[in-house]
């Protein structure tokens, strides 16, 4: 099947199960070409896992040493109102791992599943055959399974659990037998881009109707200032022919739907902290605003008038721009998480 193909088939399934959300992503092309923003908000709505993985990038320093407010189902309601009415149409849930939610139905409720599309990413820990339909049937859409390769041994070792390889491995099927869309992430660094990985990695998610999702490794949570993990353009060209190759292979900074959007910070993507803080990304620890005192159109406009989130950019700014990960990556190196805009940014980082 071809990108084109896989797009079409994409779309046809969300006209089907939620109308609504469809006409709102039909106006996203139109919008970006009028610099209008309309990112997926990845939420956090805790950072509690059952795992420990060697490569988290959620890391401990997001817990802060004194009391904050934290996001309640109520602030959550009113953070999804606030987004469907500027016009956002897609949310992902992430953690630590969501499926360890005490209050999962409620959260997922508080985010209004007929008014957005929905994914998760999750360790697949916790996906049996049961959660999968129950998950299907309040409205979930996809789930992004994480998966670092077919030895079984190395990802347990990676996660830091026996037996974790072979859940993921169940709960991507569970997910697909409950009529969930069903994305792989995997992590890839320069030292295993070119191993041979992930192409097997590629054969085995087309063969199943899976996608997979390339999260370049960045040097920050578990491997914070480790530098020698990020890719070179060597590595990317790599990554960029296996997609011609493999349609299913995905990067965040690829061309999609008609429009090449490059780097999305802001623009096609931002992070909820349970703090209420606003990242531009899942990988940028650096708060753009805060939902508990601004509103979401004022902390958008905000990130929209940092050059760096609105210029366009071919490569990803948390592992691959050097540029940006010496000069404002490094700046959150070792502090409290997320550290603000005010203390990253200087006058000559804005839109004049
Ligand atoms: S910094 Fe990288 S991961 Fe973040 S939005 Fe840009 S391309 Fe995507």
């Amino acid at each position: 099947m071809t990108v084109k193909e896989l797009e079409a088939q994409r779309r046809a399934k969300l006209k089907a199960a939620k109308p609504a959300v469809y006409e709102k992503v039909l106006k996203i092309k139109e919008r970006f070409e009028q610099g209008i923003p309309t990112p997926i908000v990845d939420i956090v709505y805790s950072y509690a896992c059952n795992l420990k993985c060697s490569h988290c990038c959620a890391s401990k320093r997001f817990i802060p040493s004194r009391p904050r407010q934290k996001l309640t189902l109520e602030t959550l309601r009113r953070f999804s109102d606030q987004a469907h009415a500027y016009g956002l149409c897609q949310f992902n849930l992430s953690g630590g791992e969501p499926l360890l939610l005490k209050n999962f139905d409620q959260v997922i409720e508080a985010l209004q599943p007929d008014k957005f599309h929905l994914s998760m990413s999750t360790n697949g820990f916790f996906l049996d055959k049961e959660m999968a339909r129950r998950l299907k049937n309040s409205g979930w859409d996809k789930v992004r399974i994480s998966l670092d390769n077919f030895v079984e041994e190395e990802h347990d070792r990676n996660r830091n659990c026996p037996g974790a390889y072979k859940k993921a491995i169940q709960a991507l099927e569970n997910a697909k037998e409950a009529d969930l869309s069903v994305v792989i992430q995997t992590m890839v660094s320069h030292q295993n881009c070119r191993s041979g990985q992930l192409e097997e990695m590629a054969k085995f998610a087309t063969a199943r109707g899976y996608a997979v999702d390339v999260l370049i490794a960045r040097a920050i949570g578990e491997l914070e200032g480790c530098h020698e993990v990020l890719i070179d353009e060597e590595d990317a060209k790599y990554i960029s022919d296996l997609h011609k190759q493999y349609p299913v292979v995905h990067r965040d900074t690829f061309p999609a739907y008609g429009m090449d959007k490059g780097c999305g910070c802001v623009n096609a993507v931002l992070q909820l902290t349970p703090y209420g803080d606003i990242l531009p990304c899942v990988y940028i620890h650096i708060a753009i605003g805060n939902i508990f005192e601004e509103s979401l159109p004022d902390i958008l406009k905000r990130g929209m008038s940092i050059k760096h989130f609105a210029e366009y950019n071919p490569k990803c700014l948390s592992g691959e721009d050097r540029g940006f990960i010496d000069k404002y990556m490094s700046k959150f190196y070792g502090k409290p998480l997320p550290i603000s805009w005010q203390e990253a940014f200087t006058d000559e980082d804005f839109i004049s």
